[in-house]
């Protein structure tokens, strides 16, 4: 009897939806971005900071992964 791995590969952070439960690394809100660096770090930040940060870190190797339009979905949008 064997017990299956749930993850055997590690997902690739930048393919991971945030959640509630990711917070911004500034102030912690909600993150809806999230700034992942060559080295394998990570930083999230909510909208506000995610914009300030982000003129900053493009034309960096940081890849941004931009979230911000779910602002506006409501957590459980089930019928409209
Ligand atoms: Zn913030």
């Amino acid at each position: 009897m064997s017990t299956p791995t749930p993850q055997a590969t590690r997902p690739d952070p930048t393919m991971t939806p945030l959640t509630v439960a990711d917070r911004c690394d500034k102030c912690g809100a909600q993150a809806f971005m999230r700034a992942v660096f060559p080295g394998g770090g990570e930083l999230l930040f909510c909208g506000h900071h995610g914009r300030e940060y982000a003129a900053a870190l493009s034309g960096s190797s940081v890849h941004l992964v931009d979230e911000t339009e779910r602002l506006n979905d409501k957590p459980n949008a089930a019928t409209d």
